[in-house]
């Protein structure tokens, strides 16, 4: 099969990038190099292992889940459908933490899944440790191996827990000068409206409640103890969530501050003690 018959493919199945998507299905199966396969556009491919993957993404599987690749930051991720695939979005998270954790920091990122947010933390700051928690072994068990493949696998440690079920005594004592998250955010009614590819992601990954607030409020009610004196929150949010959160945080002793994503909506908390 050559790339333009791929691309008509994953067209007429309603694919809206699908040059750049047939291109990358080519060369990964074929072996050949972008560069190469773009001298040679009439190349062909009749590779099985290309026909399954065409047939899987024509059912709106994300391409991410069958390269069983994602780049995040400036690291290379294997994804699988154990875990959330990264998004952009997320790397602001990323972003603040490589600029504001303290010199030899410990830090924690819960919901950790394919491990980005920490792995790719720790890649930039070789001072700094990170506890990762998950309550799916079969995330952690991905999350691990991409600590090991990028470097940092003797900088962080990673728990099985259900943070939901965790309250503050479970945990030894104040500990951490950053506790990042991406938690499931994604509302009931939300999920009935999301793009195909996303019901082939772990649905534990997204939904946070009816109101898509429990994880934060969670955290905030249970888990500040954890942090040190100066320790701050750091949520991904929703794009709806700002007032929530500004509320829980207000609420609960803390200030609040709200950044925006790439595409100017709300998308990042910060939580810092009032005091
Ligand atoms: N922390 C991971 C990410 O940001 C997983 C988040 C999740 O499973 N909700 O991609």
């Amino acid at each position: 099969m050559r790339r333009a018959e791929i691309a008509a493919r994953l067209r007429a199945a309603g694919i809206e990038d699908y040059n750049e998507e047939a291109k990358r299905l080519f060369c990964h199966f074929s072996g050949m190099s972008p560069a190469l396969a773009l001298a040679e556009p009439g190349a062909d491919c009749s590779a099985p292992a290309l026909l399954a993957a065409i047939a899987r993404r024509e059912a709106r599987e994300p391409l991410a889940y069958i390269l069983e690749e994602a780049w995040f930051f400036d690291e290379r991720y294997r994804v699988t459908p154990a875990c959330l695939i990264p998004r952009q979005d997320t790397e602001l998270l990323v972003e603040y933490a490589i600029e504001q954790l303290p010199t030899g920091a410990l830090f924690a990122d819960f919901c950790t899944g394919s491990g980005c947010i920490a792995i790719s933390t720790l890649a930039h700051r070789p001072d700094a440790r990170a506890e990762a928690y998950d309550i799916s072994q079969a995330a952690l068990a991905l999350a691990r191996e991409n600590a090991e493949a990028n470097g940092v696998r003797d900088r962080i440690f990673f728990h099985e827990t259900d943070l939901l079920a965790a309250r503050a005594p479970v945990f030894e004592k104040a500990r951490y000068d950053m506790i990042l998250s991406n938690p499931p955010y994604v509302t009931p009614a939300e999920w009935e409206e999301v793009a195909p590819e996303l019901h082939h992601e772990p649905p534990v990954a997204f939904l946070g409640g009816e109101d898509g607030l429990v994880f934060y409020r969670h955290f905030i009610t249970e888990c500040a103890s954890l942090l040190t004196k100066n320790g701050c929150f750091v949520f991904e949010i929703g794009y709806r969530q700002a007032d929530g959160l500004r509320l829980l945080a207000e609420e609960n002793g803390f200030t609040c501050e709200i950044r925006q994503d790439f595409g100017g909506r709300d998308r990042m908390a910060i939580l810092k003690r009032i005091g």
